[in-house]
């Protein structure tokens, strides 16, 4: 038996080797058996600390009420505060959401920032909702959790399918529930608030931003240099269309993209600002004038210096990784290869950069932003960016040295 399978047994728990959290917490448990850790850390990373499930009604527009499924996972505060994100999106569920919370511990706990891991979510399509619905579901689903969150107890923030409105929704939702004497601080409560709302500069840039500094420190090793390379990438949301921006500034070029509405390539290369524009009016890459439509099975073995994900997990299988054609594989997003397609890659030489590297520029930012609120500071975007690049930049140079 390995020690996955050794430790879910002493656990009384069992789950497919498919199934996400299985992953995840196995990758965590093969390297605290390199690390030799003593057994008893082993059961407590093995399972989250609390999982919370909540359900509520919201009334409609057309006058009818909705049941809605709200998850928020706790995995561990040794740390500091729970700290992760808020997913609306179709495919969340309880696994999903605690294997999320397990890679957020890593990843605070990687950069070094005083947090524990945590994640949450609704399991729902926001864009089959109106504003004023996804208000009220987004009000009541915090007035559920106000008792289990708080700005020095667990912190919540953007993911998939939320946004800076949301965020500042839920802050204002807590900081009316709490005591007056409360108050005060209670915004803290929620990070990636718009700026006039205690956010700070730059964070719907911050998760792309961190991925360019890791790309600029960890590329030369493998011979790249970011200023010339050539990509792909897989999402062009908030992490995707920002880190196409800003490779852009560098002058890398973007080859292909793909999301959930089709697969593009212009082999001149993409205007990574003119497609965030399509995006945002169309809602994804499809029929964008500058670029030829191709086949997913193109876009994946269409060949780039870097292969950047930046959806959601689990897309890379095996079958996939035989099929990708680059040097380097920066995971943006959380999970994005399975592990039979990590031994693929792996095995074919590509040289994988692990998510809760790459995508820690959002969680960081948070940081500095729930910083700023808790000394009534704000800080210019320089130094955000500066504080930003000196933490990404360790954060990568401990994973190189660990590697
Ligand atoms: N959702 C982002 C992540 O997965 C940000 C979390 C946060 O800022 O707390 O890292």
């Amino acid at each position: 038996m390995d020690i996955t399978q050794t430790i879910f047994k002493e656990l009384d728990v069992s789950y497919g080797s498919d199934n996400v959290y299985y992953q995840i917490i196995s990758a965590i448990l093969e390297s605290s058996e390199r690390l030799q850790l003593p057994h008893h850390l082993k059961l407590l990373m093995a399972q989250p600390k609390n999982e919370i499930i909540v359900h509520f009604p919201v009334r409609l527009d057309d006058g009818t009420y909705r049941l809605f499924k709200g998850y928020r996972v706790q995995h561990n505060n040794v740390l500091g505060p729970y700290k992760g994100g808020m997913r609306y999106h179709r495919s969340v569920s309880l696994d999903h959401v605690k294997a999320l919370a397990a890679i957020m511990t890593m990843k605070t706990a990687l950069v070094r920032l005083p947090y524990g891991g945590a994640k949450g979510g609704i399991k729902v399509d926001p864009h089959a909702l109106s504003h004023d619905e996804l208000m009220r579901m987004t009000r009541r689903f915090t007035s559920a959790l106000c008792p289990n969150i708080g700005p020095d107890y667990d912190i919540p923030a953007p993911d998939v399918g939320t946004n800076a409105q949301i965020m500042a929704w839920m802050a204002d939702t807590y900081v009316n529930l709490s005591e007056p004497e409360n108050r005060l601080g209670g915004i803290s409560v929620v990070t990636g608030k718009p700026i006039e709302y205690g956010g700070p500069q730059g964070r719907d840039k911050a998760t792309g931003q961190g991925l360019v500094y890791v790309l600029d420190e960890l590329l030369p090793e493998t011979g790249l240099d970011v200023r010339s390379i050539s990509y792909s990438l897989i999402g062009y949301g908030n992490v995707g269309s920002w880190t196409g921006r800003l490779l852009q500034e560098r002058g890398a070029k973007l080859l292909a993209v793909m999301d959930h509405t089709g697969a593009i390539h212009h082999a001149a290369g993409i205007d990574a600002t003119a497609l965030a524009r399509h995006v945002e009016t169309t809602g994804g890459v499809a029929g964008f004038a500058s670029a030829d439509s191709i086949t997913t099975d193109e876009f994946y073995a269409t060949k780039v210096d870097v292969f950047i994900p930046a959806a959601l997990e689990q897309m890379i299988t095996e079958e996939k990784a035989a099929i990708i054609q680059c040097r380097v594989l920066a995971e943006a997003a959380n999970a994005p290869v399975t592990p039979a397609g990590e031994r693929a890659l792996l095995a074919r030489g590509i040289a994988i950069l692990p998510a809760i590297l790459c995508n820690a520029g959002g969680v960081t930012v948070s940081f500095f932003e729930w910083k700023q609120n808790r000394q009534s500071e704000s800080w210019d975007a320089a130094t955000v960016d500066r504080e930003l690049k000196r933490l990404m930049v360790a954060a990568a140079q401990r994973v190189r040295a660990s590697a």
